[in-house]
């Protein structure tokens, strides 16, 4: 048995708490993620979902509960380097080479010179850009400079990976060729991932497990198993596919039978 990835214990979060402008952001989040599992978080704009992420990744505190990454506390996973992360921007320091920009997780930790060469060369491959290593980051598409973040975020190879709405500045076309490049990557590494989207077709299609999420004050409404087994082209296109971004819809606005909570659109 593999550790978990992930455990959320009644996690809450409070910003400015007993302020004036105190926000709940989150209020009793429980989930645990298996290590290996794909699991998205998806939900309206202002539920928290980069609020989780960020609390997974110890960038903030919870203000209630335990936040256990890779059976260590999230405090110790950060320090241990055991995610890596990517965000919508890319992110990437336009005076640095490609290269130079995937080193850069490898240098913070004192990797050796030729190590970190190697190790770059290897996810730059991995991400389908060996060949552009000595490129500087103005001189490639977005989507490639998106490929880039990806490969500098797995150069540790952290047994984690946290993104929040990654695909999400990017033309449609370039987002379903980056989501099964993704999978592909995971599946090689054995990665866990944490991924935040608003797309309903993203979370379906990348997920194990879609996290639905509602606001004020945002918390899970509902956790749905997306079983569609090995993803190819023809799975976007399967009637399993529609069944489950259906699912999913009807989860966000809070229709489904056993959910009968009012959601707030
Ligand atoms: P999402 O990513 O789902 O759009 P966020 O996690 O960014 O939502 O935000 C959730 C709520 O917490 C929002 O109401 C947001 O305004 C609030 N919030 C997020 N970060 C802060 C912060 N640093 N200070 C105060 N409020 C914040
Ligand atoms: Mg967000």
């Amino acid at each position: 048995m593999s550790v978990d990835a992930v455990v959320l214990d009644g996690v809450g979060k409070v910003f400015h708490p007993g302020r004036p402008g105190a926000v709940t952001a989150l209020t009793g989040v429980a989930l645990t993620i298996a290590g290996g599992e794909f699991v998205s978080l998806i939900g309206p704009s202002g539920c928290g979902k980069s609020t989780l992420l960020r609390l997974i990744a110890d960038l903030i505190e919870p203000s209630t509960g335990s936040v256990t990454v890779n059976g260590k506390p999230a405090r110790r996973a950060r320090l241990d380097q055991e995610y890596g992360i990517a965000f919508q921007q890319a992110g990437l320091f336009d005076w640095r080479t490609v290269r130079r920009n995937v080193e850069l997780p490898l240098e913070l930790r004192g990797v050796r010179r030729a190590q970190r060469r190697a190790r770059a060369a290897e996810m730059l491959d991995l991400v389908g850009l060996g060949e552009f290593a000595g490129h500087y980051p103005t001189q490639l598409s977005g989507g490639m400079q998106q490929r880039v973040a990806i490969a500098r975020a797995l150069a540790v190879h952290p047994p984690l990976l946290l993104m929040d709405e990654p695909f999400g500045a990017l033309d449609e076309m370039t987002r379903e060729r980056l989501q099964s490049e993704l999978l592909g990557i995971c599946a090689t590494a054995r990665t866990s991932t944490v991924f935040v989207t608003h797309s309903i077709s993203e979370a379906v299609y990348l997920s194990d497990r879609v996290v639905v999420m509602s606001p004020r004050p945002g918390r899970i409404t509902a956790v749905i198993d997306v079983d569609l087994g090995e993803r190819s082209e023809q799975t976007r296109q399967s009637p399993e596919f529609f069944a489950a971004v259906t699912a999913v819809r009807q989860a966000l606005r809070g229709t489904r039978p056993a959910d009968r909570e009012p959601v707030t659109p």
